[in-house]
């Protein structure tokens, strides 16, 4: 297979790109400009030359996937930080009012810096979060960047420098000490930003210690990443790409499970030799692939693609898991699809699509209480409602115990929803706000992570 070189696009460099000359207006690369100011933007060669199609830009989905688009800031946004670059406003006074308008995007929806941080020995352990009993997410630092930013990350603040890899750990001791205090665990789920960002001797320092028998409630290290996505290479023709997947042997040879968690929006991504090559490599190597979206509108909201997606992912082999909602945060604004929609989304698409691509689950919200799937609508007696459930849950008790709320055709999110029926509180609110330590507002729902 070719090889390519990794090289990155951003701000600094985009009017460069043969493509962006060729094929946008001024005012759309005025438009990069201004909203990559306020948002994360980065791309790279593989993704300019091989994913997106420069002839159906600007509705190509790659393209609203990777380049900032103007609508994903609201017009007075827009129009401060376009007037501001125009006249050249001074670098401290710009710093304020980018500073002052990510505030208004909420950044951090779910106090996700706050909750969920465990603590060993009265130390807290920044890089880990502990929601779910069974599963701990690890950050390591040197996974906190990807090969290129989608435009609706919910971990913006993070690339935009508000937060200050607050996420991460760099200690490994900490980490191996904290599983075994910790029987009930069995998965460890390495995420970040993409781990696959690390070279394999790094990501090695953090693995091979895991595979202690000390640690054999430990079953299975997934690894979530948009690699495979974003740059397959890493699996292929990377110097050290064999290396990593002998690691994944090494893995499977403990005795566990390797579950890639690979992210990918739309079947566009999957299209390539080199995707496919590095989905092949990966599955020799004993380790699973299963994949997981959220639902975007302007990316993939229409069921034809989520169904046309699910079978290719099945036929290379991978196993299709999750479909989210689009978090409440950044320019959701721009990408959310109401509850409704989404869920007739996918429920069409999943009615075209065989039991073995019946694996995946959704559309789901990731929110304070936990992983709340929208079952679908129904009449109860006289009143229209949304049939509700808990994939995970805060309390594992509350999971898969349907529940219900008053239809809304604008809800986009939990926190929108009211409980049907002129019930008070859904069930599960009085225990969440006693684990929140807190009142039950009802926005206490949106501390999401
Ligand atoms: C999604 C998620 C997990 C993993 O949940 P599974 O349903 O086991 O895939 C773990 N922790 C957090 C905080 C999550 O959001
Ligand atoms: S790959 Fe994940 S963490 Fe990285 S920019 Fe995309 S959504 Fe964000």
């Amino acid at each position: 297979m070719q090889q390519m070189r990794f090289k990155a696009y951003n701000l600094g460099n985009y009017l460069n790109l043969p493509q962006v000359q060729q094929y946008l207006t001024p005012e759309q690369k005025h438009d990069i400009r201004v909203v990559g100011t306020v948002l994360p933007f980065k791309v790279n060669q593989y993704v300019i030359d091989e994913l997106i199609d420069w002839k159906n830009v600007p509705n190509d989905p790659i393209y609203t996937l990777t380049f900032p688009q103007k609508g994903m800031l609201l017009p007075h946004h827009y129009n401060a930080v376009s007037d501001a670059l125009n006249s050249d406003m001074p670098k401290e006074e710009l710093k304020t009012l980018l500073y002052e308008i990510r505030m208004e995007l909420n950044p951090h929806p779910a106090g996700q810096l706050e909750h969920n941080v465990p603590e060993l020995d009265g130390i807290k352990l920044t890089g880990v979060q502990h929601k779910y009993r069974e599963t701990m997410l690890f950050f390591p630092a040197h996974g906190q960047t990807c090969h290129a930013y989608c435009t609706f990350c919910f971990r913006w603040p993070q690339f935009v420098g508000m937060d200050e890899l607050k996420f991460a750990m760099r200690e490994t001791e900490l980490l191996i000490e904290y599983v075994k205090q910790h029987p009930e665990l069995s998965d460890i789920l390495f995420t970040g930003g993409d781990p696959m960002v690390m070279n394999t001797q790094r990501l090695s320092d953090y693995i091979e210690p895991l595979l202690d028998s000390e640690l054999s409630h430990l079953q299975t290290i997934r690894i979530g990443t948009k690699a495979l996505s974003y740059w397959p290479y890493r699996f292929t023709t990377d110097t050290d790409a064999d290396e990593l997947l002998r690691l994944f042997e090494k893995i499977v040879k403990s005795g566990r499970h390797v579950a890639i968690m690979a992210h990918f929006n739309h079947y566009n991504e999957l299209k390539t030799e080199a995707v496919k090559e590095a989905i092949a490599r990966i599955r020799n190597t004993g380790a699973e692939i299963r994949t997981q979206s959220p639902l975007m509108r302007n990316i993939n909201d229409h069921p034809r693609t989520w169904a046309k997606m699910w079978k290719l992912q099945v036929k290379l082999g991978c196993i299709p898991y999750y479909m989210f909602v689009a978090r409440d945060t950044g320019a959701q604004h721009y990408f959310s699809v109401p509850l409704h929609r989404a869920s007739q989304i996918f429920r069409k698409a999943y009615q075209t699509v065989s039991g073995v691509a019946r694996t995946v689950r959704g559309p789901s919200m990731s929110a304070g209480p936990g992983k709340v799937q929208v079952l679908g609508t129904a009449m109860v007696g006289n009143e229209k409602v949304f049939v509700l459930r808990f994939l995970q849950g805060r309390n594992p008790d509350w999971v898969h115990r349907p529940f219900f709320a008053k239809f809304d055709t604008d809800a986009v999110w939990l926190t929108d929803l009211v409980p049907a029926f002129g019930e008070e509180k859904f069930f599960f609110e009085e225990e969440y706000s006693f684990f929140c330590g807190n009142t039950d507002e009802p926005q206490q729902l949106s501390m999401a992570g």
